[in-house]
């Protein structure tokens, strides 16, 4: 019997995934930073003990790799970088890449609707990789119909300040983070309106936030957690962009997420992907390896043809959303997310039956690649939601909710 590979050789790139030179050049530089600092014993060992890579994270910001080619004042769109960043972290340090997405998604929300203080405030640390932040939006009512859910009041008070109660529920990284945007409702039109709810950007140390890490099955390496604001004072400055148009803000740079999501999934597809090849060629049953048997070796080949259509389309989103004055392209983002995390489980599903009863082994990484490719099924919007959005918008069907 041989023994269970623990290295893998990357699968060779195709022709047509050549990149042009300035995303050859970012994916380069990520290669550098994770070559130097990431092994398949560190990666798992964050996994099991459940603690975040903050070396790992401070070194790809000193590579210039959260800043990429955004200014303080004025930049121009960054999703072809961003996803190239984001597909190599997803490959691997899948959890450092996922509070990654939060970051961009931090510097587009800042960099969008904050003032001239604000960005100095929070997007300057954070472009420089000194400070992290998390987003708070979901809530333990609920997350895909998270405005009538919303129970997060901001009460405002004579001098302007408003006063934070409630809860959120599965915030990425909250307990460490330096900062928090925080959605809330701060007028009462009717619950499911998308109006009447307020963006507010605060330092995590602010009085009256307590943090509690949630045990999940994926993404261990970042922590999640709930969060409760009772009675958090917030200074009028802390608001971000309009007052009451918080979460049209956040609709306006979800697209943005959706690509960056599509980007980690798409990594995880591919570093299944890459381990199981490694391994259907190694491991051996009645004298051949496994991966000659067809019923392997055709579903290893779906996997791979899923990973390839969801990168081009990918690609294809990212570079006509850099190209648009609007921002991200909103039907080419959500068909990419949802190619991207169909092929995110369907490699790691079929790695995990490629490698029999090793797919199990905590120290082999294939079972964190099947338990992390979940994430992207649902977040930041789940993939039934992209097809009501895909049925709406791309096909003009009536709106199925
Ligand atoms: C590891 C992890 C990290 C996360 N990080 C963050 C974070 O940093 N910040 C944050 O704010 N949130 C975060 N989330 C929350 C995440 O965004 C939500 O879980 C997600 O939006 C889904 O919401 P829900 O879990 O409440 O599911 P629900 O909204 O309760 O949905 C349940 C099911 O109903 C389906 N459904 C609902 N409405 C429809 C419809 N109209 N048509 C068809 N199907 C429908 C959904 O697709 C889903 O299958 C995170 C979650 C996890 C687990």
């Amino acid at each position: 019997m041989t023994a269970p590979p623990t290295t893998t050789p990357a699968l060779a790139p195709f022709a047509t995934l050549a990149d042009t030179p300035d995303v050859a050049e970012v994916r380069a530089r990520v290669r550098r930073v994770l070559a130097e600092h990431v092994t398949p014993e560190r990666l798992a060992e964050h996994d099991e003990n459940e603690t975040y890579d903050l070396e790992l994270y401070n070194e790809l910001a000193a590579a210039g790799l959260i800043r990429l080619e955004t200014e303080i004042d004025g930049r121009k769109a960054a999703h072809q970088s961003q996803v190239t960043v984001l597909e190599e972290l997803g490959a691997g340090a899948t959890s450092v890449g996922v509070s990654i997405v939060v970051q961009y998604m931090g510097v587009e929300l800042l960099h969008s609707f904050g003032n001239s203080a604000q960005r100095q405030e929070f997007l300057a640390p954070l472009l420089a990789g000194d400070a992290r932040m998390s987003f708070a939006l979901s809530e333990p009512d609920g997350g895909t119909d998270v405005a009538r859910a919303m129970k997060t009041r901001a009460t405002r008070r004579a001098d302007g300040s408003y006063v934070l109660n409630g809860r959120k529920k599965w915030i990425g990284g909250a307990s460490t983070a330096n900062f928090l945007l925080v959605l809330a409702r701060t007028t009462e039109i009717e619950r499911s309106s998308i109006d009447g709810i307020t963006m507010f950007i605060l330092p995590r140390s602010t009085p009256g936030i307590t943090t509690t890490p949630i045990d999940t099955m994926g993404i261990r390496a970042l922590e999640q957690a709930d969060i409760v604001f009772e009675d958090v004072v917030i200074p009028a400055e802390f608001v971000l962009g309009e007052v009451d148009r918080g979460f049209r803000q956040v609709l306006a740079t979800l697209n943005g997420e959706r690509l960056n999501g599509a980007a980690v999934a798409l990594g995880i597809g591919r570093g299944a992907l890459e381990h199981a090849v490694a391994y259907a060629k190694d491991r051996e049953a009645f004298g051949r390896p496994v991966g000659a048997f067809q019923a392997l070796q055709h579903e290893l080949v779906d996997a791979a043809v899923k990973i390839e259509s969801a990168r081009l389309l990918l690609h294809n989103a990212a570079r006509t959303s850099d190209e648009a004055e609007g921002g991200a392209n909103e039907t080419l983002s959500a068909m990419a997310k949802l190619a991207a995390s169909e092929a995110g489980t369907t490699a790691s599903d079929i790695g995990m039956r490629v490698m029999g009863g090793w797919g199990f082994l905590r120290q082999l990484p294939m079972q964190r690649y099947f338990r992390d490719a979940r994430l992207y099924t649902f977040a930041p919007l789940t993939d039934e939601m992209i097809r009501n959005y895909i049925g709406e918008k791309h096909l003009g069907l009536p709106r199925s909710y």
